[in-house]
């Protein structure tokens, strides 16, 4: 038999309950719950998401049967309502609406009141008493049927709806007479002859036919395909389509619509927060058409809604053990639910109501731990203005914070020259009046956005809290010249030049760059990493070359570096002299009274660090780069450094070009330098043994693990390891030091063939750090640094799903890693294994690291939060 496609709602039945939210959708789903837990929700059924993928099989064509079953729905419809579809006295109607199992904010979308036609909308002015009402319905109906199933431009609608303003003298829609409205259907119907070349269907079931084929369709516009690319969504089946019979918000003073969350979105404090519109239906609060209130002074409009709103709040969470964002509606007095979904909120926001569900013995520390997408901490580490800077900035205007942070960069006007913008490597503040589905990839593209209308859950302000990114919204007294590309704040025009800065914390617009501060880990955030500390068993390091950044990452909860890049020391204007001069010289001898010049820089370089880690493991990696990555490519530079060094321009020149290589990087870099020009591993293994020698003598533990790159074959690090215990010995040797040093010797694994022979390698190694850059680029066979010209297509045509180098490929290089870790543990039981690079702080790739047993995983400073996070996440996950 085949599978049910429609699923009931209502007094009588509720088929949708504890179904999975892959097949009814998000929003079908908690109808079906709200409905179950005594909730006032309007009747209606859902059709499933699988009839969308049917849909699509058969090449756009709705499957047999479904408006059978449609049909027998609409019937216990007007049975539990005692209303009839299309009637002439007391008609029934419903809205058409799209739900998919991930909450897409306004890509889809929804058509109200359907039902209606010349005849019933007749029924429903005598049913409700109340013409002016009957006809904005059908007003509304053929608009957005116009609009969403027929494709129409909606300006040639508010053309008519001027006209009709026009004659009858108003300037609110709510103004105008139900005579006016009657004249308006009429002209609607006009607009939609002239467009569509048919008539307005009067059948109701048709109505609902091509609206349900709407819903299918609007999944595969390109703004709903967008957004699934942004956001990362796949193998959905499709959208779900929910038909719910209508209550109306627009039928006078005594009724309104609203949208709120059961908590702050922006700060996580425990208020209700949200917004309504008297006398609206529908999308009007959304839309930015009207300017709603919030919720908080809905008792002075009517104080008993007000408190049922708190009462449902409070029945929600119970039942969700979460914070929701709902939409209602209010009928004559009469509260309807419409809506509930988890709300989407700040990663603070995210922080604090984890922590405060626990405190209210909703959830566990564990369920708090597992609730917190360890992306989103992100904002939380993301810098603020710095309050000095703050106070000094002029502030041009205030509108409402939307979404915290702090952005500073450069208006522009439309979604594209965003993008485009941001592209060429500008900071970009996209300044609209209000955002659309449309703006979406040129929202993504900007630091921060900033819109002119629109009210704390606009479009603007839901997308950019989903995503973190700072928007300031309803800023009112911007006036935006998209045509001109400038903005207009109270006499003073700003153009695309101009540098502004928001803060979505207060929702102020301030002139210039503001200076930014860096953030701190403490209260909830501190609390809720130290739960995630107790369930995680990865250990997390860092990456970090200089004694700030270690200070950083030890801040944020470091237990050790684990990639120190000693290149990165040789870049200063003091010592990368001597870097050339030793890379110039031809012989050995030179090469050594360079090196020597760059022994006390390196000494004290990691006497800083061993002393900012305390004696936590310092993995330091030596020298790796390709040589020319050091000399200058220019000629103007070459000849500097050639008066510098006190040589001819021409032997540089020649330098360079016999250190050029086809592709340096499969070339003369890493262990291989060592192997050619041992004195620099000597000086390098000297300066951290010396290092640690006058740490000792200070009573500073330090433990520095030498790590020798790229190597690929066990003799290369037999050959090395010998190299740096004789260098270490000769310096002990040397400083005449007695006490006790800690100081291993390992390699990084990122060569395939290193992986294969990782048995043989580990005899020589204390441990293995796995560099998955290189391994990636070398499994792949895609050189990191032109990946840019394919990978785009690689992505859209869904060859790889997520870029490689940000989230490690599990499959396919996860592989060699485990083959690594395998082979290296089976001759040294206990060999410490880590990860170091860009995969050491995404939190898919963290996950994959403490399955494959690895000891730690090593990331930037601001991303050790986020991988303890993911660490405690996997572990209780694979427990
Ligand atoms: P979106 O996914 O864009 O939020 P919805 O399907 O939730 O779209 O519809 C948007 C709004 O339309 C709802 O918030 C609600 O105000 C209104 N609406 C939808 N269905 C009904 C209904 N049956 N009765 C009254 N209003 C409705
Ligand atoms: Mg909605
Ligand atoms: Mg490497």
């Amino acid at each position: 038999m085949a599978n049910k496609m429609v699923y009931y709602f209502g007094k009588t039945k509720t088929e949708g309950k504890g179904k999975p939210k892959a097949l009814l959708g998000g929003k079908g789903l908690n109808l079906a719950e709200m409905t179950s837990i005594g909730l006032p929700v309007p009747p209606g059924f859902t059709i499933t998401t699988e009839v969308c993928d049917q849909y699509y099989k058969a090449g756009k064509q709705l499957p047999a049967g479904l408006m059978d079953e449609v049909g027998k729905a609409i019937k216990k419809l007007e049975k539990e309502l005692d209303k009839k579809f299309g009637d002439d006295s007391n008609p029934l109607l419903v809205s058409v609406r799209s739900g998919a199992a991930v909450s897409m904010p306004g890509m889809m979308n929804t058509i109200l009141n359907l039902g209606l036609n010349d005849i019933s909308t007749e029924g429903l002015a005598k049913a409700t008493k109340n013409e002016r009402f009957a006809y904005d319905a059908y007003r509304r109906l053929i608009n957005m049927f116009g609009d969403v199933v027929m494709g129409m431009d909606h300006h040639q609608f508010e053309v008519a709806f001027d006209k009709i303003k026009k004659k009858y003298n108003v300037s609110d829609d709510t103004e105008v007479p139900a005579e006016g409205l009657k004249e308006l259907c009429e002209a609607y119907k006009e607009v939609y002859k002239q467009h569509t070349g048919e008539m307005f269907p009067q059948d109701p079931v048709a109505q609902l036919e091509l609206s349900i084929e709407a819903v299918f369709g609007s999944w595969n516009t390109d703004r709903a395909v967008k957004y699934r690319e942004i956001e990362g969504i796949r193998h959905l089946l499709g959208t779900a389509v929910n038909v719910q019979s209508m209550v109306y918000g627009n039928m006078g003073e005594d009724s309104g619509t609203g949208v709120a969350f059961t908590r702050n979105p922006n700060t996580g404090e425990n208020k209700f927060y949200g917004e309504f519109l008297i006398n609206a239906q529908g999308e009007d609060v959304v839309a930015g058409i009207r300017t709603p209130q919030p919720v908080a002074e809905m008792p002075k409009w009517n104080r008993a809604i007000h408190k049922e709103l708190l009462e449902v709040k409070k029945t929600l969470e119970n039942h969700y053990a979460e914070m929701q964002d709902i939409e209602f509606t209010i009928e004559r007095g009469t509260l309807y639910m419409l809506q509930t979904r988890t709300g989407k909120r700040t990663g603070i926001a995210a922080v604090k109501i984890a922590c405060d569900l626990v405190k209210e013995g909703l959830i566990d520390q564990k369920e708090a731990v597992m609730r917190v997408d360890p992306n989103a901490l992100t904002q939380l580490l993301l810098p603020s203005f710095k309050t000095t800077a703050r106070n000094a900035a002029e502030v041009l205007c205030k509108g409402i914070n939307a979404s915290p942070g702090a952005a500073v960069g450069k208006p522009a006007f439309t979604a594209e020259e965003a993008r485009e913008r941001k592209d060429a490597g500008e900071n970009i503040i996209l300044v609209r009046r209000e955002t659309s589905p449309e703006d979406v990839d040129g929202m993504s593209a900007a630091v921060g956005i900033l819109t002119s209308t629109g009210g704390a859950t606009s479009h603007a302000a839901v997308v950019a809290r989903g995503w973190g990114k700072c928007c300031v919204a309803g800023a009112s007294d911007v006036e935006i010249d998209e045509k001109k590309k400038r903005m207009k704040v109270h006499g003073q025009t700003l153009g695309v030049n101009d540098v502004i800065s928001l803060d979505g914390t207060t929702g102020e617009v301030m002139l210039g760059a503001v200076e930014t501060q860096e953030p701190k880990l403490s209260g909830d955030f501190a609390k809720l990493m130290k739960w995630a500390d107790e369930y995680r068993t990865l250990a997390v390091r860092t990456n970090a070359d200089s004694p700030a950044d270690s200070k950083r990452a030890r801040d944020f909860g470091a237990e050790g570096i684990g990639l120190c890049r000693t290149e990165h020391m040789f870049f200063e204007p003091d010592r990368i002299i001597h870097m050339r001069s030793m890379i110039l010289a031809e012989e050995e001898k030179e090469r050594r009274q360079a090196l020597s010049k760059l022994l006390p820089f390196q000494r004290k370089d990691f006497e800083g660090i061993f002393k900012a880690m305390a004696g936590l493991p310092v993995t330091i990696r030596l020298l790796d780069p390709p040589l020319h990555e050091f000399l200058p490519h220019e000629s103007a530079a070459q000849k500097e450094m050639a008066t510098e060094l006190g040589v001819k321009a021409s032997d540089i020149k020649k330098r360079i070009e016999a250190l050029h290589e086809a592709n340096p990087m499969l070339g003369h870099r890493g262990c291989r330098l060592s192997i050619t020009y041992p004195e620099v591993l000597e000086m390098q293994v000297q300066a951290i043994t010396e290092a640690a020698i006058n740490c000792g003598k200070k009573k500073i533990k330090a433990h520095p693990e030498i790590m020798i790159p790229l190597v690929g074959t066990y003799k290369e690090l037999a050959l090395l390891r010998k190299k740096v215990e004789e260098t270490i010995a000769s310096t002990v040797a040397a400083k005449k030091f007695d006490g006790d040093l800690d100081i291993s010797i390992g390699t990084m694994i990122e060569i395939p063939r290193a992986c294969l022979t990782a048995d043989e390698i580990a005899e020589h190694a204390d441990f293995f750090s796995f560099g998955t850059n290189d391994l990636t680029q070398m499994a792949f066979g895609y050189s990191r640094d032109d990946i840019g010209g394919f990978l785009p297509d690689y992505l859209e045509q869904e060859i790889l799903d997520v870029d490689p180098f940000q989230s490690l490929d599990q499959t396919g290089v996860g592989q060699l890693v485990e083959l690594g870790v395998t082979k290296g543990r089976s001759t040294k039981k206990a060999l410490k294994i880590g990860i170091c690079g860009e995969h050491g702080g995404d939190p898919s790739s963290v996950e994959f690291c403490h399955r494959v047993g690895l000891n730690y995983v090593s990331c930037s400073p601001f991303r050790v939060p986020i991988a303890r996070l993911a660490a405690a996440q996997a572990a209780i996950t694979n427990s």
